[in-house]
């Protein structure tokens, strides 16, 4: 980290003010809402925050952070889950809130792209593709709160990856402000373009260390116009994988979401979120959450209940129930999505994002269940998320007094497990601070080395969110 002093940091600020005024630096307690998490798992300390309103102000402030040694970290909806958007606790470093960067800027279905700014909510992109008969397919459980730029720095994944792929799929190009205050304009709705390297990707999940994402050209995809939404029983995590495999070859690319809900995270939606309600009427060990979809309005769902009935027939599901109308879809993805919240009214909720081949799951649920009975019964595993991706959210419920104490053995545990089965310990959230000591002896040196090359290259002040992701110097910083 950099340590300014605090006649920087105030020269800094009264110049900040001249540039965007008043109302749009906050100091004081006007900054909590930015120093705090979504969950309220991590908390630092700003010295204050900046809310620019367009790319030339973000280029401006940039260059004066640079030309005062102060870092800065850029904040989109402050939905992160690794601790990358706060500020860290030594009150020295400088939000810089993307929110007012919030307007689209062109839509244009028959290029099949839209250009929006970085502080656009995520659902205020999909309802302008919607207007314009297409669909932007990110869709994640934040989409009311997390911004698009800061999808594109968390290369965020979500419930539509498997047919879509993860936001570095849908990005088409980039404007960005680099750490000396310079704009780089990538912005090109091209599919094609081999000029050379191809940089916009250095900045897709790079959480805001290599340069400030100010706006976006986004690919848009056809419209989902019959969704089908099934919601499906099985016996153990292994019936669940072996009926992706069967899905996959009735349904192919018409799976947008194969989502895996253990018993546990049902019971805890239906008991603590208002109006929720099992689709089932019995509970079950496991529940598989699938939504097909094309772009015909009609004949999907009939192939659908064909398709149930063989599975039934088959044994390879116990129960089910098919989505009837809107309500009953946004229930059913209600128990998917609130999960966190459900069991956060139980414990406090040790939360993770690991990735293993699909075919290792079953493996990786069995090695999780054991190593949580050793703690015994005060600690709860939650495991659930895209079977389709291989990427589950194995979350654990323990006291919150003792999660402190609990929460690095979990991890230390859950980790090791995944070193076992060769995945990666994050899957679509990131690194942030939380991981990223942990990465260092999970990456091979070459790969570390060329990321801390990168980073010295493009900020050499290490301005730029200096703690997150990985530390240039690790024995000095
Ligand atoms: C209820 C809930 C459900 C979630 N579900 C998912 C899910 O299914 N899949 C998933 O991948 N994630 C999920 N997340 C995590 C989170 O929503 C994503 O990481 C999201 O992409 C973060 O966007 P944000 O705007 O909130 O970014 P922030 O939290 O503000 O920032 C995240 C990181 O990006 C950097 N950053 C932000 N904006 C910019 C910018 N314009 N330029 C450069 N750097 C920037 C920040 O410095 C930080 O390092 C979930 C979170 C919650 C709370």
């Amino acid at each position: 980290m950099i340590h300014p002093t605090d006649a920087a940091l105030s020269a800094f600020k009264s110049e900040a003010l001249a540039l965007i005024g008043l109302a749009n630096v906050l100091s004081g307690d006007d900054t909590s809402l930015y120093d705090v998490d979504f969950w309220k798992q991590y908390a630092g300390k700003s010295a204050f925050v900046l809310r620019p309103n367009t790319t030339a102000d973000v280029a401006s402030l940039v260059a004066l952070a640079a030309k005062h040694g102060v870092a800065i970290v850029p904040q989109g909806g402050n939905t992160g889950l690794v601790n990358g958007g706060i500020p860290d606790e030594s009150g020295s470093e400088v939000v810089l809130s993307l929110q007012r960067l919030n307007r689209i800027r062109a839509v244009d279905p028959a290029g099949d792209y839209i250009t929006v700014e970085a502080g656009v909510i995520l659902a205020e992109v999909q309802k302008a593709a919607e207007a314009a008969d297409r669909l932007f397919p990110l869709a994640l459980g934040a989409e009311g709160s997390c911004r698009i730029g800061g999808n594109i720095a968390t290369n965020a994944g979500g419930v539509n990856v498997l047919r879509y792929g993860m936001t570095r799929d849908l990005v088409l190009g980039l404007e960005v402000v680099m750490a000396d205050g310079s704009i780089l304009d990538l912005l090109k709705p091209l599919r094609k373009d081999n000029t050379g390297y191809d940089l916009k990707q250095l900045f897709i999940g790079s959480e805001g260390t290599l340069g400030i994402i100010t706006a976006a050209t986004l690919r848009l995809v056809a419209p989902a116009r019959e969704r089908v939404t099934l919601w499906l029983t099985v016996e153990t995590p292994q019936s669940a994988v072996e009926l992706f495999r069967h899905c996959r070859g009735v349904f192919g690319d018409l799976i947008s979401s194969f989502e895996l809900i253990s018993s546990y995270g049902v019971e805890a939606a239906c008991t603590h979120l208002p109006g929720v309600r099992r689709p089932v009427s019995e509970p079950h060990p496991w529940h598989v959450l699938i939504e097909l979809a094309w772009t015909f309005t009609t004949g999907l769902r009939e192939r659908a209940e064909a398709a149930i009935a063989d599975l039934f027939e088959e044994g390879r599901v116990i129960d089910g129930a098919i989505a009837e109308n809107e309500a009953q879809r946004q229930m059913m993805w209600r128990i998917r999505e609130g999960q966190s919240e459900a069991t956060s009214k139980i414990g406090y909720v040790v939360r993770s994002d690991v990735t293993v081949a699909i075919s290792d799951i079953p493996a990786l649920v069995a090695r999780c269940d054991e190593f949580t009975a050793e703690f015994g019964p005060e600690v709860a595993v939650l495991p659930f998320g895209h079977i389709g991706d291989g990427n589950l959210h194995m979350n654990f419920v323990v006291p919150r007094e003792k999660a402190k104490e609990l929460a690095p053995r979990l991890f230390d545990q859950l980790f090791a497990e995944v070193d076992a089965l060769k995945g990666s310990i994050s899957a679509e959230h990131g690194v942030g601070r939380a991981k990223r000591d942990a990465i260092v002896s999970r990456k091979p040196e070459g790969a570390l080395s060329l990321m801390r090359q990168l980073k010295v290259t493009l900020d050499p002040q290490r301005i730029l969110n200096p703690d997150v992701v990985v530390r240039v110097n690790q024995k000095t910083d």
